[in-house]
């Protein structure tokens, strides 16, 4: 992994060192022990592993892949894997240490890991998708399993996939493993509540946020960028509660709807097209002026990096609830503390995806399905209570949500490291 030492020379924004620096300002803020500190921002054990393919045609590709558990103080490792053509070491990492402190904050009994594949899954067939996927479980079974570390989806990757895995692991084992992935489907183990439980979460924080600044939500106007996973049942929960959705971008541009976005319309356009381009009675807008669309909150929900400086000057919105992991540079935070900008950090807002992740794979290992009224109404809880906890320690601590939210998780990952001691 990159130090610091080559950012100096790359000069370029990089999520590994962002995740350091945030953990360490963390423990600076509740005057921790510096060896401590040390102990939480290293990732306990990094897994790279080389993948090859038999391609449709008879030959083969090779593909790296990584398996990355941050921290499991707190119990076994959690978090999704992506497939993407950006994917790398670095990234994996910092989304790793994200996820232990998000486990932290929603205090569930998780640790962080991530996985990735650099790949662009658009260019493989179904089965050449299939075969990458059970040769890159095959490769970290080792080190995953219900105990140990629990994958779940990300971007690009879905129930399908997880399934594959889930069948990977288990004709491995020689045993059925339900509990060893989480975002399956529901024949296999998977939970009801599940999709669309990250965008709960972000609509939970949302409305909690506003109504902490007594900010009625008919008045507000919210863009989305990310019409996938998360952006797409956040604009249906949004309008659900009376917020209006003015502006929803995707990776093929921006639309732009004044007066709110009909969300069962865009849906079904979008079924039809593939895009929310085109979309009647929308005007188009280029993709690099999307968070410059008049509204009151701006919701990155797709790809990591996306606020720097320029967008977080030139932004409308003066509320960001970040929907997608690590979307905000060290500098375009910066930037938004200094325009007064409030912004929710990911760790808080999309866990919802990971609560939901506990209660699958409390679930499996139990052997006991619950109620879906039951795993909606803990969803809400645990998401309703850490927001209410970083609320409260945000007017203790008096830094932003963002500093707050870190040091909560931090603080609770120290606690755990410490009563545990050092092996040996
Ligand atoms: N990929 C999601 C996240 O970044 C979910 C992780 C999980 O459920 O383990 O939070």
């Amino acid at each position: 992994m990159v130090t610091r030492q080559d950012e100096v020379t790359q000069g370029e924004f990089n999520p590994w060192l962002r995740v350091v620096s945030l953990i360490e300002s963390a423990g600076k803020l509740l005057g921790l022990d510096p060896d401590l500190v040390q102990r939480i921002v290293a990732p306990e054990r990094v897994l790279e592993v080389s993948i090859p393919v038999r391609m449709d045609n008879g030959g083969v590709q090779m593909f790296t892949g990584w398996r990355i558990q941050h921290d499991t103080a707190r119990g076994p490792g959690k978090g999704g894997i992506r497939f993407h053509q950006t994917v790398n070491e670095d990234e994996i990492a910092a989304l790793s240490g994200d996820m232990s402190i998000k486990c932290a904050v929603v205090n569930i009994p998780y640790g962080g890991a991530k996985g990735g594949v650099r790949v662009d899954p658009t260019k493989l067939s179904r089965a050449e998708l299939e075969r990458l996927t059970r040769r890159y479980a095959f490769s970290i079974a080792p080190i995953i399993g219900a105990d140990r570390d629990i994958p779940a989806p990300d971007i690009n990757t879905d129930t399908q996939i997880m399934s594959w895995i889930m069948d990977t692991v288990s004709m491995l084992r020689g045993y059925n493993t339900p509990g060893v992935v989480t975002g399956k489907p529901l024949s296999i183990g998977g939970t009801l509540g599940h999709a669309g439980a990250t965008s709960l979460g972000v609509t939970i924080c949302t409305t909690a946020l506003l109504r902490h600044l007594n900010r009625p939500a008919d008045l507000e106007s919210v863009i989305i960028q990310g019409y996938g996973k998360v952006g797409a049942p956040l604009v249906k929960f949004l309008t659900e509660r009376g917020i209006r959705v003015v502006g929803v971008a995707d990776v093929r541009g921006a639309i732009h709807v004044p007066e709110g976005i009909d969300a069962a319309k865009l849906a079904e356009h979008f079924a039809a097209t593939g895009t929310v381009m085109g979309f009647a009675g929308a005007t188009e807008v280029p993709s690099e002026d999307f968070f410059t669309i008049p509204s009151t909150i701006a919701i990155p929900a797709a790809l990591g990096g996306v606020i720097d400086a320029h967008v977080a000057e030139t932004m409308s919105a003066n509320i960001i609830i970040e929907a997608a992991n690590g979307p905000t540079t060290g500098e375009g935070a910066e930037v938004l503390n200094r325009r007064g900008i409030i912004a929710v950090p990911d760790v808080l807002a999309n866990a919802g995806g990971v609560v939901a992740s506990y209660f699958e794979w409390a679930q499996d290992i139990q052997g006991y399905m619950w109620e879906t009224d039951l795993f909606m109404q803990r969803l809400e809880k645990t998401m309703n209570d850490a927001f209410e906890h970083v609320w409260k320690r945000h007017q203790e601590l008096q830094v932003p949500l963002r500093e707050t939210a870190i040091a909560v998780g931090v603080e609770r990952i120290a606690e755990a490291t410490e009563v545990r001691g050092l092996f040996p």
